[in-house]
């Protein structure tokens, strides 16, 4: 896949001059023009291969291109891809610490399998530390602040450094991901998103990785569609929006990482 974007054309798009990009840059609102030349870059890159797409945000925006992963089907099969498409890409896992011992033996596989080396980026406080500090468990009675303290924050410390992350969205995954562009601002963190399986199925997801052996996370075969934190993930209908088993109960069905709104309370 070639492109006429690039690294430089997108960053003078957005900032106005040819200094390296700075952290304090997150702060600021991106320009039209940036944001009309990630709209040209995304359309451009719609029918390209994962593989296509995981190069180019490799040659725009190494080294300064992350990856975030909550070891799903799709950053699973993103992972497999890394080494030969965008190596050497920092990836980072939110470990708020309520996650399933299953998800986080997945880093060691990948280790193992293809050398990736996943950060378990974890929050401030320990899980004791957190109950301790709010009566008990949050996630019980305010999930949304819960996951603001030990996600969004950790990835807002993340962030910093970087200008693009790759995700593993997909936007037959449920209604809150149908517009997800390959290509977009992220307004929340600052940075670039990049989304190489947004125009993929999950039936060409799961193609794949039992075609290719790639490790996944086994509850999916126990039954549990999409998995995050244990206190927040339960089975679900095989027909039903694929997240329906996140924070069932609650109307919740993302965790504020991939929408639009700023702040605590989101
Ligand atoms: S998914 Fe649940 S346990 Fe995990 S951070 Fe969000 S509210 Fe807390």
């Amino acid at each position: 896949m070639s492109t006429a974007l690039n690294h430089r054309t997108l960053h003078n798009a957005a900032h106005g001059d040819s200094a390296p990009p700075a952290v304090t840059d997150r702060a600021a609102p991106p320009s039209q023009e940036f944001l009309d030349e990630l709209a040209a870059a995304s359309a451009s890159l719609e029918g390209s291969t994962p593989e296509e797409i995981m190069r180019w945000a490799h040659e725009t925006y190494a080294p300064q291109l992350a990856m975030g992963t909550a070891f799903g089907p799709e950053g699973c099969l993103l992972l497999s891809m890394l080494p030969q498409q965008a190596p050497d890409t920092y990836v980072f896992n939110l470990e708020t610490g309520y996650q399933f011992q299953q998800t986080l033996d997945l880093r060691d596989r990948f280790a193992e399998k293809y050398g990736v080396e996943v950060d378990l980026l974890k929050p401030e406080l320990s899980v004791p530390e957190y109950e301790a500090l709010h009566d008990g468990p949050l996630y019980k009675t305010n999930p949304t602040q819960c996951c603001f303290d030990r996600k969004i924050r950790v990835l807002q410390k993340a962030a910093e450094g970087r200008r693009a992350w790759i995700v593993g969205l997909r936007r037959d995954q449920g209604p809150t991901r149908a517009n997800t562009p390959i290509v977009g601002w992220d307004k929340k963190f600052g940075l670039v998103k990049i989304a190489p399986l947004a125009a993929s199925t999950k039936n060409k997801v799961w193609s794949r990785i039992i075609k290719e052996d790639v490790p996944y996370n086994p509850l999916h075969d126990q039954g549990y569609p999409s998995i995050g934190c244990w206190p927040c993930t339960q089975k679900a209908g095989a027909d039903g929006d694929e997240r329906d088993g996140r924070w069932a109960g609650t109307g919740k069905t993302e965790c504020g990482l991939h929408t639009e709104q700023d702040g605590s309370g989101i």
